[in-house]
């Protein structure tokens, strides 16, 4: 079964943001396998971003992360019923894989680049600030849901 890491990042959780978001996923058809409140460290967040380890903004992205208690979530797709429906259409499978979906459902990383209707695109400015983290590929989800869950706090 595909899944995705999802976190709110401490600006969305400062801003009131969680159950909106949440919403998003639960009325899309997702439900949350795993999900808790946590402060990460900064080493943490270095962990989480160990990809982006040499760019100029790695500094303050990891500081911004470890800065106050992040959201952390893994919703899994939707009833197998539903994608089997449509498992001869390719782009239709395409777009129920959790993990893309996720994804377009974000938004682009500079929110003034996504949509509106996206998360991003509805409520952020600043690429700094940019509310939510997904997984951007299958690879990283399993690494990233490794990371922030044990195997037992995933239901
Ligand atoms: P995330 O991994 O948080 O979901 P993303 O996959 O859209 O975001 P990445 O390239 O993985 O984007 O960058 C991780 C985070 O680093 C971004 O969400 C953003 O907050 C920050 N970031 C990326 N590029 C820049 C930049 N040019 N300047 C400042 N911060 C940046
Ligand atoms: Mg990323």
């Amino acid at each position: 079964l595909e899944r995705t890491f999802i976190a709110i990042k401490p600006d969305g959780v400062q801003r009131g943001l969680i159950s909106d978001i949440i919403a998003r996923f639960e009325k899309k058809g997702y439900k949350l396998v795993a999900i808790k409140l946590v402060h990460p460290t900064k080493d943490f967040a270095e962990k989480h971003y160990d990809d982006l380890k040499g760019r100029p903004f790695f500094n303050g992205l990891t500081d911004f992360l470890s800065s106050g208690p992040v959201v952390a979530m893994v919703p899994p797709p939707p009833p197998s019923q539903s994608m089997s429906n449509h498992t001869a259409d390719p782009q239709v499978w395409e777009g129920q894989g959790v993990i893309k979906y996720g994804r377009k459902f974000i938004g682009a990383t500079a929110p003034l680049a996504s949509e509106p209707g996206t998360i991003r695109g509805d409520f952020a400015i600043s690429v700094g600030r940019n509310i939510i983290h997904g997984s951007d590929g299958p690879e990283t989800a399993k690494d990233e849901i490794a990371l922030w869950f044990k195997p037992e706090e995933i239901l």
